[in-house]
């Protein structure tokens, strides 16, 4: 008999040789019915594969990352074996799951696949799936696989064979489709009820510019045809959110191919946007004890020598910045970092004048590929909204708390309500790889998992997942769609203070090193706004709407009077515009909807003769005619509505 140890705790004894389904059964029916692989010690499995050994067990389903996973992945191989009965002949590069779905690369020789044939490669996959064909793994010796696939005149798994050991090599079977896999794979094809080719690309076998381009085909399935249709749904309301679109069209942002790549130019009105922004957060940073400092975009390779940027983004960052001047290089700076630490080193600092909080909406410069750019949110130039913290080793949890309070308020005030933490550790079985003292990190450790629970934050714990430098706490959010966005983080560090030779004098009369703690609740403003944008659909709450009216007059007539009204709401910190345009009212009105203008103000003879504005609120529609002042005072108990009080 073997011990198998459930994630809930309790331990079974089953018979030598058990599977995964097995175990599944004896549990209940209905559980095995939707179990589609095994975790044994943590590595995922077949749910056919026997157990020989005593074992940390779990059964993955369709709501397990890791059984979606190896769902998407047999379907990989259900596309290869439709597309096989379609076109024989056809080779096979790879299919991996991923994040959403799955691909394989493939080499149809003359043949192009068009998305016009995307409809009969689903009604394939769908009737092969219906056939309930089991994945089956099988052994094979390198010379028995070597003369399958070259039988089959497939180079690409030829090649993919080369690397591999004798002994280790397995086909998986299902149908008439045999693949070189190492697995694991679903029980059978029956589980995939719902299909959707998404697009073809081209792709380079393995990712080499000289190699051959293949065809990646993106495809997705699921259990149901529901989860399909609501995926679908989703993916068409994430396409009318993209903030690259929304952008445009509300015009916060622009790129320009002559300024750059990868290099986002504000709008006025995403200035405004941003700039709403960064007051906010700077006005919360004043009371929560930060002093903003201010520090140039570039910085002597020195510098970077001293922090261990250059030995290790140097090269594949951006080229040095040469002067006249023999030998003299300055660099963009890539973070603010080592900026901080030489204001820390202005004047010797004693243990009471801890913590020090630097704080600096700091434009930083990093090469990206550019492939990998991406609107805001994956560019070549952004600010982040950078402290840093120089504390005693005593203080790390304090501050800790803090922090993470001004993050919760941030996405309070920004209507992020679904959040969670990951909190990244050290391997405790290879603590050497990583530098400062053992008992501060433990400290550290501790003070991170202590304060996250104080503050009730979910968290999960991430082992091996810290710097070497340091343990750190990851926010994620989920947006309106349900989607996860990493923002904020928190980050200790042990290595600059040392490279940098930071010190304070403490209470001893000795020389001690401060402790460093990164810091940035919004991550970046570029990809804050851009999350931001995406949430909220382009409709921003009234603090922070780049316009938050529009004056609309009837006709010239009202011009004077349109004009009158604007300057009272400007005196009342109000902002927007009037449309003077030669337009219908409708047309205005249009307009400003489009422009999701979150109010519009009409004026005509009767509003003026009385001294009145008609008011229409976005969303609700009329709220009829009323004087200036009472306009003035709805507006102002919308933005107090949003305005969260953030308390020391
Ligand atoms: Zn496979
Ligand atoms: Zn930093």
């Amino acid at each position: 008999m073997i011990k198998i140890k459930l994630p809930d705790g309790n331990v079974r004894e089953y018979a030598q040789g058990t599977t995964g389904m097995d175990i599944a059964l004896s549990i209940s029916e209905g559980l095995a019915r939707n179990v589609l692989a095994a975790k044994v010690n943590g590595k995922v499995v077949d749910a056919s594969l026997p157990i020989n050994d005593d074992c940390d067990f779990q059964l993955l389903t369709w709501n397990d990352t890791d059984g979606k996973a190896t769902f998407w992945h047999s379907s990989a191989h259900l596309l290869a074996e439709a597309i096989e009965a379609l076109h024989p002949g056809t080779k096979f590069g790879i299919g991996p799951a991923i994040e959403t779905g799955f691909y394989y690369d493939i080499d149809m020789g003359e043949k192009t696949l068009s998305a016009d044939e995307f409809k009969k490669i689903e009604e394939k996959m769908l009737e092969l799936a219906r056939q309930k064909n089991q994945y089956q793994r099988s052994e094979v010796s390198k010379a028995d696989a070597i003369e399958y696939f070259t039988e089959k005149g497939d180079e690409y798994k030829l090649e993919l064979l080369e690397g591999l050991e004798d002994g280790s090599i397995t086909f998986y079977q299902q149908g008439n489709f045999t693949d070189l896999c190492r697995g694991p794979h679903i029980p059978n094809t029956g589980f995939i009820k719902a299909v959707k080719l998404m697009s073809v690309a081209g792709a380079y076998w393995r990712g080499d510019t000289s190699r051959k381009q293949m065809t990646r085909v993106y495809a997705v399935t699921f259990p149901k045809q529901k989860e399909l249709d609501e995926y679908l749904t989703l993916l068409e309301e994430a396409k009318r959110r993209d903030h690259r679109k929304l952008g445009k069209e509300l015009e916060l942002f622009a790129f320009s191919e002559k300024v750059g790549m990868g290099l986002p130019l504000w709008l006025p009105k995403g200035t405004m946007l941003r700039e709403r922004l960064e007051n906010f957060l700077r006005r919360a940073q004043v009371r929560a004890g930060y002093s903003p400092v201010i520090t140039p975009h570039i910085a002597s390779k020195e510098l970077y020598i001293t922090s261990g940027h250059y030995a290790k983004y140097g090269a594949d960052s951006f080229q040095p910045i040469r002067t006249p001047d023999e030998g003299e290089e300055f660099f963009l700076k890539p973070m603010n970092c080592p900026h901080h630490c030489e204001i820390y080193k202005t004047k010797p600092r004693s243990y009471r004048d801890l913590p020090l909080r630097l704080a600096e909406f700091g434009t930083v410069y990093r090469y990206e590929q550019s492939g990998e750019l991406h609107g805001l949110t994956r560019v070549r130039g952004f600010t982040q909204d950078d402290a840093h913290i120089f504390c005693r080793p005593d203080q790390v949890e304090d501050e800790f708390m803090k922090v993470i309070d001004l993050v919760l308020y941030v996405f309070k005030a920004l209507g992020f309500d679904n959040y969670s933490a990951q909190i990244s550790l050290r391997d405790p079985e290879n603590k050497e790889k990583y530098i400062g003292k053992d008992e501060d990190w433990d400290k550290a450790e501790a003070a991170i998992i202590k304060s996250a629970a104080a503050k009730g934050l979910p968290t999960v714990v991430e082992l091996g997942e810290a710097a070497f430098y340091g343990p750190k706490l990851d926010f994620m959010v989920r947006d309106a769609l349900g989607r996860k966005w990493q923002l904020g983080t928190i980050q200790v560090d042990y290595q600059l203070p040392q490279r940098f030779e930071l010190e304070y004098t403490g209470s001893d009369n000795q020389k001690h090193r401060p402790v460093m703690i990164h810091r940035a609740p919004f991550g970046s403003l570029e990809r804050f706004v851009a999350i931001l944008i995406e949430n909220t659909a382009g409709n921003f709450p009234l603090w922070l709407s780049p316009e938050q009216l529009a004056v609309l007059p009837i006709s010239e007539k009202y011009e004077d009077y349109a004009n009158e009204i604007f300057l009272r709401l400007q005196e009342s910190d109000l902002r927007g515009y009037i449309d003077h345009r030669d337009e219908k009212i409708g047309r205005k009105i249009r307009d400003a909807e489009v422009n999701k203008l979150p109010f519009m103000l009409i004026v005509g003879e009767k509003e003026s003769e009385q001294g009145m504005v008609s008011v229409r609120k976005k969303g609700e529609g009329d709220l009829g005619m009323m004087p200036i002042d009472q306009f003035i005072s709805i507006m102002q108990t919308e933005i107090n509505k949003n305005v969260v009080r953030f308390k020391e």
